[in-house]
């Protein structure tokens, strides 16, 4: 047990994050441009949410493949798709694919429709998605679409960028923090099944996660955490 400005916590044991995290969701849904993008960004806080018991839905804008712009293929649609429904089922979430096309994924009535009707069928309150000056168009178009159609939504979170995409001359604000010590091997779980991804960037990707999810528990006394930026969050006291 160590105590802190943060209050009380026992590492790892998942007492403290829950009842940090029971502040928000129970019907919540992750928003992710393409596979994999959930797992680096807020993986150990979907799976603490699915240990709470909320209901957990990882939404993917782009259809499931990726090629470079000179044509070398990163990942194919067959890969994508049993790559994002086993890190799916890893971290107990259910999966739905949106099928824009990668890299155009769009702001439009399309895409915000597409969204809204998911927040009206399974009456959403939580949204995590990613962080809206994030570099990769898809990304950002992703997040403004989520705030057009998430409108009504209680709380929208956006998860801190990863490199390559998000490096931007404005700065993320680390505002809202998740411990997930008590899920961080399951993030990695989910992550490691994104094979093409993992084998495309090697270890680095994986040790580049870690070392963050490290930096940012750091920061509030546990061994390892996730960080928000604040869309908007709707106090309960
Ligand atoms: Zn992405």
């Amino acid at each position: 047990m160590r105590s802190s400005m943060w209050g009380r916590c026992q590492e790892g044991s998942g007492e403290w994050d829950l009842k940090v995290i029971q502040m928000i969701g129970k019907n919540v849904l992750a928003v992710s441009a393409h596979a994999d993008d959930v797992e680096i960004g807020c993986g150990g806080t979907v799976a603490l949410h699915v240990k709470k018991g909320d209901n957990v839905i990882i939404l993917v804008m782009a259809e499931s493949s990726y090629t470079f712009y000179d044509g070398t293929v990163l990942r194919t649609i067959e890969e994508g798709k049993k790559e994002e429904e086993k890190a799916a089922k890893v971290l107990g979430a259910k999966l739905i694919n949106l099928e824009f096309k990668s890299k155009e994924v769009p702001y439009s009535v399309k895409s915000v429709e597409a969204i809204n009707k998911v927040i009206d069928d399974y009456r959403i309150d939580t949204i995590y998605t990613h962080w809206y000056h994030d570099t990769h168009q898809d990304h950002r178009r992703t997040t403004q679409s989520v705030l057009s159609a998430g409108r009504h939504v209680k709380n929208i979170l956006m998860y801190e960028p990863e490199y390559p995409a998000g490096r931007s001359y404005l700065g993320f604000h680390n505002q809202y923090y998740v411990n997930i010590a008590s899920t961080f091997e399951k993030k990695m779980e989910a992550l490691k099944e994104h094979k093409s991804q993992v084998e495309k960037y090697g270890d680095v990707l994986l040790k580049a996660v870690e070392a963050r999810a490290r930096h940012r528990g750091y920061e509030i006394n546990t061994e390892y955490a996730e960080c928000f930026e604040v869309l908007r969050l709707l106090g309960e006291i």
